[in-house]
Parts: C-alpha cells; structure tokens; sequence
C-alpha cells in the first residue's frame, strides 16, 4: 500500500530539484503525476521514466494552468493534489532591485501560486490537498533577496485564505518553508556537468556548518517527505499551516 494510492497529483517545477524528488516520491508511493515544468526536455524525460505525464506550464500563464488542468483531467479523470513548487530567486539589495527583475519574481513565485490555486482548486476533488513551497524566507528577513522573500511572505497569506475558503469541501492548504537546500536554487555549480555533485554539495555544507544548527544544508529529498506528509492522510487534520524545514536555523543564534 502507498500513501498516495489512488491519487493524482500536479507538481510544478518538478523537471529537477525538489519538485524532481517530489514527483518520484509520490509515483513511489503510489499517485499518478503530472510533472509540470518549462523545463520541456527535463521534464518529459523524467516524466517517462517514473511513468507520469508531463505537461509545459509556466506557473505565471493563466492559459497554461488552464490546459495543464485538462491535459490531467484527460489522462487521468481527476485531479486530487497540487504542489505549487516553482519558483525563482534574484539576489539584489532592494533598492538595486530593478523594477522588472521585482515583477518577474512576482510573476513567478507569487503570481504562479494564485493561479495555482485560482485555477486548480475548483476541479480538485473533495478533500484534496494543496502544498505551496514558501521558505524560510517567508517566515524572516534575509538581507539581498527582498523580492522573493516578499513572494514568500505573501505565499503564507494565500496559504492560510485558501485553507479557509476550501475547508467546507474537506481540501486542505498548507505551505512548506525550507531553509537552503541542495538543488541548483541554493547550489548553481549543480547545474556544470563538469563539477562533481558529492564535491559541491559538501562546500555548501561547510558553508552552512556554523548558520544551521543541524550543520548542513537540507536535501531535497528531505522536502519531498514533508510535501509527502502533507500530501497523505498522515496529515488529516492539519490545514492553513506554515512548516518549517531548516535544520533548526530558525530556532536562533547560539553564542557558544
Ligand atoms: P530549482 O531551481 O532546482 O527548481 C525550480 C524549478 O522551478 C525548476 O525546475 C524550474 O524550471 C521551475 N520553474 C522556474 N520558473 C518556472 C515557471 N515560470 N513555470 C514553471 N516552472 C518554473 O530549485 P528548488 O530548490 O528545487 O526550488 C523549488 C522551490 O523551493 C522553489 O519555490 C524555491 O523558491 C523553494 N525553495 C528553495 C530553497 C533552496 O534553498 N533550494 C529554499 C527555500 C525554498
């Protein structure tokens, strides 16, 4: 038996990095997928390969959720879970930012989550679940990225109205607030075939060694398992909620 037996699940951004581990997990346990990326190739291949389908969307496109939506509904006859996890950050102190570069995170991150929502909600079955990928950012400031982390602080308040508007059809809304973790986001040398992903993952770590309590950064798989919980039945009676995932470096400084 898996956890998600029976289940169809949408998950953006999923053609790599949380998204990725997302959508093998729950195929894993049991849910048909639609991977849903810009990423085509990416996509489509791991789509093929874990058994799922694959459909372009760009998260910002009210047209593109409109035809992800029949594209799953056409290939599965349902639709019982989405995870909005695409997202896109810019480093700029806030008054470098320019205004184009604001917008495009806006567009993406915060834009893309209430279209998730807008558009999904109406056809997702009664007592479906909707997991919006904030951040730790979504929760405290962070010098250099206001405009994600203002994206991030609004994906809370889409969470926690959406939560009650759709609690009377059994759907619940919760949102995710990872710390760094070790995808292409956090970790760009990912992206160079020639770097050695082992070798870059542990420089990140030691980059994190003093910031986070836990003294690394989190892995993606490690989302994945609480997109899991919050996806399942193992969290039935939880909605409207921000959660942590960051190793305890929101817990506070230590001075020892
Ligand atoms: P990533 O860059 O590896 O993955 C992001 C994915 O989103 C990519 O597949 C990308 O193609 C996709 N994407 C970007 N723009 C899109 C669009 N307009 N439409 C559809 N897909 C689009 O990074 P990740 O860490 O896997 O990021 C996943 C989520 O986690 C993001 O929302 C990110 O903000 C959040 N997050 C990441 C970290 C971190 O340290 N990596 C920390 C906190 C939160």
């Amino acid at each position: 038996m898996g956890k998600l037996d029976g289940r169809v699940v949408l998950v953006t951004g999923a053609a790599r990095g949380q998204g990725e581990k997302e959508a093998r997990l729950f195929r894993a346990e049991g849910a048909e997928v639609v991977v849903a990326d810009v990423l085509d190739d990416q996509g489509a291949a791991l789509a093929e390969e874990i058994g799922a389908l694959y459909v372009h969307l760009d998260v910002g496109r009210e047209d593109d959720w409109r035809s992800a939506v029949r594209a799953a509904q056409a290939a599965y006859g349902r639709l019982d879970g989405l995870v909005n996890n695409a997202g896109i950050l810019r480093f700029n102190a806030l008054v470098d930012t320019p205004l184009d570069e604001f917008m495009q995170v806006v567009q993406v991150n915060q834009v893309g989550c209430f279209l998730g929502v807008k558009t999904v909600a109406p056809v997702l079955a009664d007592g479906g679940t909707i997991v919006n990928t904030a951040s730790y950012t979504a929760v405290t400031g962070m010098a250099a990225v206001g405009a994600y982390a203002a994206t991030k602080h609004a994906i809370l308040g889409l969470t926690r109205v959406a939560a009650l508007e759709l609690a009377p059809r059994g759907i619940r809304v919760n949102a995710m607030c990872p710390g760094a973790v070790d995808t292409a986001m956090s970790n760009p040398s990912l992206l160079d075939p020639d770097a050695d992903p082992e070798e870059t993952s542990k420089a990140l770590d030691g980059l994190y060694r003093k910031l986070v309590p836990l003294g690394r950064v989190g892995r993606p798989e490690e989302v994945a398992r609480l997109a899991l919980f919050l996806t399942s039945e193992d969290s039935s009676y939880i909605t409207g909620q921000p959660f942590v995932i960051d190793g305890g470096w929101l817990a506070g400084v230590s001075i020892i």
